[in-house]
């Protein structure tokens, strides 16, 4: 072990990605295009021929630093969800506004409630400014909203919400995390990270841009990760009242979102078909995969998400051991013992032909 650095850094576990495909190809002898990845929850269109348009023409822009204050594209943002653009934050991906809250808004030894099964990086961005984290136990593989009230505790500043949740794929309806909202003290900063937001069906949307007028401790976190089909670039932003807003500004790194980041966000949020389509085929391949796991007798949580989470025996080496075996056919999904969950795999929504090379190595690697 190092002797460098608080004991709290050091006992940080690194976050596992997704294998890229080159490592794949390197490791089982594969040809590149022959690899399937459906691991990181990544948009199977790809980037939009809008936002690589937009890119093209900022290019020219790069020897200079970017716009600190990402001028436009908070004003494209204010349009669209209808709030002050002093009520935005822009982040080098949602993670940086993860990470820009709990250094925020959370010292030392303080406390940050989340879910069990939640995403990873609430657990890592707690650790990073040496925080106890809270960990609630799951209820029905989600959120125990409930739980996770009374779990708040003195020392508690900081909430994570993860709707819909990633890897599990739960949906925390409205009034469900209204109520919660009511409960929360006014000292306690809640983060509602809605990543998966866009691929919701319309009866399930519902305005919490706009509960940032209501409730002065929430903030709205969304990315240009995964509907949008912008992973590789890095830009996030969150939603709060100025307060809020102004804190998490302190803490921002002043050009955290680069110039072909924002050019590129920009487009892709007027790019209302490439949503359209990327909908439509996530929800095609939810069935065909669901449809698959169904016929396989597979267990599966329901998901709201880009993603399916099913489990593939009932040992605990089953998560690796069948992970292992669709890598050697070129498939790269992602194993998630290091959420406690080591009998299931994540698989991402693909196109119609990549869920089903994934369907049919799935049939062989159960054998
Ligand atoms: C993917 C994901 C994010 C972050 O993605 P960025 O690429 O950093 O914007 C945040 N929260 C959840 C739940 C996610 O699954």
């Amino acid at each position: 072990m190092s002797q460098f650095g608080p004991d709290y850094v050091r006992a940080i576990a690194p976050y596992q990605a997704g294998k890229p495909i080159s490592e794949v190809a390197r490791e089982f002898g594969l040809d590149e295009a022959s690899i399937v990845k459906l691991a990181s929850n990544e948009n199977p269109f790809g980037i939009p021929e809008s936002a690589k348009a937009a890119m093209a023409a900022a290019a020219a822009e790069l020897g200079r630093y970017p716009d600190a204050n990402g001028f436009e594209l908070k004003a494209a943002l204010a349009k669209r969800y209808d709030v002050p653009a002093d009520w935005i934050t822009l982040g080098n991906g949602s993670n940086d506004i993860l990470e820009i809250a709990a250094h925020a808004f959370v010292q030392k030894g303080q406390a940050v409630v989340y879910a069990q099964y939640s995403f990873a990086v609430y657990a890592l961005a707690t650790q990073g400014v040496g925080a106890r984290g809270i960990v609630v136990p799951a209820r029905n593989y989600g959120h125990d909203l409930d739980a996770m009230a009374a779990a708040i505790d003195a020392d508690t500043r900081l909430v994570y919400i993860a709707n819909p949740n990633n890897p599990t794929g739960t949906f925390i309806s409205a009034p469900e995390i209204e109520a919660f909202l009511a409960k929360v003290p006014a000292s306690v900063v809640v983060v509602l990270d809605e990543a998966y937001n866009e691929y919701l069906e319309q009866k399930d949307q519902f305005e919490s841009t706009q509960w940032v007028r209501k409730y002065p401790n929430l903030i709205v976190s969304r990315t240009f990760s995964k509907a949008y089909g912008l992973a590789g670039l890095r830009v996030g932003f969150a939603i709060a009242q100025p307060a809020v807003t102004d804190l998490m500004n302190r803490i921002r790194q002043p050009f955290n979102v680069n110039s072909l980041a924002q050019a590129a966000a920009i487009a892709a949020l007027n790019d209302k078909e490439f949503l359209r389509k990327g909908a439509e085929n996530n929800r095609a391949g939810y069935r065909q995969l669901t449809a698959a796991f169904d016929e396989l007798k597979l267990e599966y949580v329901p998901s709201y998400g880009n993603f399916v989470l099913v489990k593939v025996g009932d040992d605990d080496g089953a998560g690796a051991r069948v992970n292992l075996a669709l890598l050697k056919q070129g498939v790269i999904v992602r194993p998630v013992g290091a959420y406690g969950l080591p009998q299931w795999l994540r698989i991402s929504i693909g196109l119609p032909e990549e869920n089903a090379r994934f369907v049919e190595a799935l049939e062989k690697a159960l054998g």
